[in-house]
């Protein structure tokens, strides 16, 4: 996989890209990564990448023409997806961090000030994505995280003992509770089932607990998971602990 970013602030990139995870993809080969600063785009003197907003109403705003050379330069006669970070575009999610990770290149535009001239999109931007529903300074830190989210689906990468695939959201529930050493601490135990090393108890549990966790802390999560008959007769005996707990507390 090849990831071009283009921004105005390449140095912010040197310390997530050359660290954990992103340096083990760069190393082994997986990740070739470069950003791109957005000012080799502008041609004056003073090396303006911004202006004042047609219409008035304060902040700056990307130029199009600077945009436009910018990416050209670095896509040359490629076609990969140009992805806009935006808090306008779609939601980042496992699904779409999945099907990000299917191309071979993608290249990413991080805006700043009040975001970029409209007229980017009719030219050369493919794709929009948010990492949230909240408003950032600029596009960095979101396609940090979308780079990140991404390289995790790449094979070779990840581990091979497969624990990723346990994560929250790899099927749509979140994982449960774990544990490591020591079973005993500060009066407070791992749960037995996990000590005794039956495989098949251990994986009912882990499930009941995915599904306890999701109950929990997103329900919505529910509606779109494809649960099976004991997963669905599993909630049903979560609501049942749940109404007992209330009537108990009640009394
Ligand atoms: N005026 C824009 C709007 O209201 O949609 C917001 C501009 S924001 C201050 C500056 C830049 O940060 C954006 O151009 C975008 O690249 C980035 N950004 C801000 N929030 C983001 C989010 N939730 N997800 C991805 N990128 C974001």
């Amino acid at each position: 996989m090849r990831i071009d970013v283009l921004t105005l602030f390449p140095e912010m990139f040197d310390g997530p890209m050359n660290s954990s995870m992103m340096w083990k993809a760069r190393d082994r080969g997986l990740l070739t990564f470069e950003a791109h600063d957005i000012r080799h785009g502008s041609i004056d003197r003073h090396r303006t990448v911004d202006d004042t907003p047609y219409g008035g109403g304060g902040g700056m705003v990307l130029r199009v023409d600077v945009l436009d050379r910018a990416v050209r330069a670095v896509i040359g006669d490629d076609t990969p997806p140009v992805i806009y970070l935006s808090p306008q575009g779609r939601l980042l999610s496992h699904d779409v961090a999945r099907e990000l990770a299917q191309h071979d290149r993608l290249v990413l535009l991080c805006g700043h000030y009040e975001g970029i001239d409209e007229r980017a999109h009719d030219l050369f931007i493919t794709d929009e994505i948010s990492i949230g529903d909240y408003v950032l300074t600029g596009g960095e830190l979101a396609a940090m995280v979308v780079i990140d989210a991404v390289m995790r689906h790449v094979p070779g990468l990840l581990g091979a003992d497969g624990a990723h695939e346990r994560d929250s959201h790899a099927d749509g529930l979140l994982e449960g509770p774990q544990y490591t050493r020591p079973a005993e601490y500060k009066g407070l135990s791992v749960p037995t089932v996990l000590q005794q090393g039956n495989h098949a108890e251990v994986a009912a549990w882990r499930r009941r607990q995915q599904l306890r966790r999701t109950w929990d802390s997103r329900p919505d999560l529910l509606y779109k998971a494809q649960l099976s008959e004991s997963d669905r007769y599993n909630l049903g005996t979560l609501a049942d602990e749940d109404a007992r707990a209330i009537r108990t507390s009640r009394t």
